[in-house]
């Protein structure tokens, strides 16, 4: 089967021949349809993350139909269809897990990262971590909604009930949750790059009632922020644009350091959290949501060789909403 593979950090992916993965007794074999490009890849490619395998096959916004099932997995038919998330394996044992904080588990594997993920024709994934998808979406528009919509998702859980709510970086992620924060009743003020006037174009059609660079300071006060851009120093904006008693919510696997600020930024209770991860609890609760906002992710079509130079695009934030690679044969 062809793989787009990580062999070394800081190296473009090599397209390579690997054999089809044998499902074990808990796994299921699954051929891909799709597959989002997530921040996080991008992280694990330019070595931000460094504790995962080498080579790994990257993705982890997996859209793909059973082939077969291992000895012991039940509740699955070939040519179903389900999505493979980051969340691809946890101990169930430890304190983390068992307290319903498996997002933080001490074995946690992760898809893309420690088991091989979805830039490739097939894969294998635990089933217990397989999620359902709503029937209303087609393969390319719902492979985003399995991390970017889900961690995004999860922050916004983070946040609050915040009626103003600032999003700081307006990309996969955010381009989503606006839109749920929307249907919820909030009014979202979107920051991007200073000058990104096309992203701030983008944001306000998404639903953003206000867009700007993220050195300006929003007409209002904002009740929360949720920061996705892998930039420190937008702690310090977000919290100087919060209220009293609001959240900073740190979305993101990697940022950059933040730099020191008064103490009077922080006082009168704001917080500052970070958002790790997801549970399964998340993916089934979002992916039930989805479908009533209804959320429309604004995707870009990739072909799996393409998968360097989506990356590239990512990097230089040159995507609109959430790129996705599709295989070749697949219907995308
Ligand atoms: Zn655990
Ligand atoms: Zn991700």
């Amino acid at each position: 089967m062809k793989a787009m593979v990580l062999t070394a950090r800081r190296t473009p992916l090599v397209e390579t021949d690997l054999a089809m993965p044998d499902p074990g007794t808990d796994e299921i074999l699954l051929r891909v349809s799709a597959c989002g490009v997530c921040r996080t890849d991008l992280h694990v490619v330019d070595g931000d993350l460094a504790a995962g395998k080498l080579p790994i096959v990257p993705g982890h916004e997996v859209i793909a139909t059973v082939v077969a099932c291992g000895a012991n997995v039940s509740g699955y038919v070939s040519g179903q269809r389900v999505g493979v998330p980051w969340l691809g394996f946890t101990c169930g044992r430890c304190v983390y897990c068992l307290s319903g904080h498996e997002n933080l588990c001490d074995g946690a594997r992760f898809t893309g990262y420690d088991l091989d993920g979805g830039y490739a024709e097939y894969l294998v994934a635990h089933a217990h971590y397989c999620l359902p998808i709503p029937d209303t979406y087609d393969d390319l528009s719902a492979a985003p909604l399995l991390c970017a919509g889900l961690i995004g998702y999860r922050s916004l859980v983070a946040a609050g009930d915040a009626p103003r709510l600032g999003l700081y970086g307006f990309g996969a992620a955010a381009h989503l949750i606006a839109q749920v924060a929307a249907y919820q009743g909030r009014a979202v003020y979107a920051f991007t790059k200073r000058g990104d006037f096309e992203g701030q174009a983008f944001a306000r059609r998404t639903g953003a009632v206000w867009a700007g660079g993220s050195d300006e300071a929003p007409p209002e006060e904002l009740d929360a922020a949720i920061i996705f851009a892998p930039v420190g120093s937008l702690v310090v904006s977000a919290l100087r644009a919060t209220r009293r008693g609001g959240a900073v919510v740190c979305a993101g696997i990697h940022m950059s350091d933040i730099p020191a600020f008064p103490y009077e930024y922080l006082w009168g209770e704001r917080s500052i959290r970070s958002v790790a991860n997801l549970t399964r609890k998340d993916g089934l609760d979002f992916l039930a949501l989805a479908p009533r906002v209804p959320l429309r992710p604004t995707v870009e079509r990739y072909a799996l060789s393409d998968a360097n130079e989506a990356l590239s695009r990512l990097r230089e934030g040159r995507v609109t909403g959430a790129a996705v690679l599709v295989p070749d044969g697949a219907r995308g």
